[in-house]
């Protein structure tokens, strides 16, 4: 697809969404997430590695967690594999990403600022995903986090549950790996 096909797939699917109920009433429907991540990819892959992070929502901790809270870093995740956030931290070290697990949105808006992130990996469930869009100032160049402008890859959460909930493992490591496109 053309960059000038993607942006306008882009600006149409945000416009058009506080209309989706009515579209999905005579079948037209689309995943934002999906389309946001396609526009994005080229200029998040360019970002260098030290500034991309993988922000993890804590609700993809196991509920045996080893980890000990900071009020700076979020959830110091030990990898006592009760979960899979541990593999993804030695993955991102590995690949000189940074990596976090964190407790809130607000939490993760200063830790961005904090870190000096330029892209990051998140994962949200739908119902967070619609909040974010209408709380939050999303642009063709990135979503505004306070000051800062973040180039967003967003994985989409199993189901909307704060406990023990799932994504796509192994699709986040190749986005890792591999570059954003992964897996796809
Ligand atoms: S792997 Fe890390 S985040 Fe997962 S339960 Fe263990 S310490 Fe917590």
């Amino acid at each position: 697809m053309t960059q000038d096909c993607s942006r306008l797939k882009f600006v149409s699917a945000f416009f058009f969404f506080p209309m989706r109920s009515l579209l999905g009433r005579v079948g037209l429907r689309y995943d934002i997430s999906a389309i946001a991540n396609a526009y994005y990819r080229k200029a998040f892959d360019r970002v260098p590695v030290a500034d991309k992070a993988v922000i993890l929502p804590h609700c993809l901790i196991g509920e045996k967690c080893k980890a000990r809270f900071s009020k700076k870093d979020g959830v110091l995740c030990v990898n006592c594999k009760d979960c899979r956030c541990g593999e993804i931290r030695l993955l991102c070290e590995e690949k000189g990403w940074q990596f976090f697990i964190s407790p809130s949105t607000n939490f993760t808006k200063r830790l961005v600022q904090r870190k000096g992130i330029r892209a990051a990996i998140g994962a949200a469930c739908d119902f967070e995903i619609e909040k974010g869009i209408h709380s939050t100032p999303i642009t063709l160049r990135g979503v505004r986090l306070k000051e800062r402008k973040v180039i967003p890859q967003v994985i989409r959460m199993a189901r909307y549950d704060c406990l023990n909930n799932d994504i796509d493992w192994e699709r986040l490591r190749s986005m890792i790996r591999d570059g954003a496109g992964g897996l796809l």
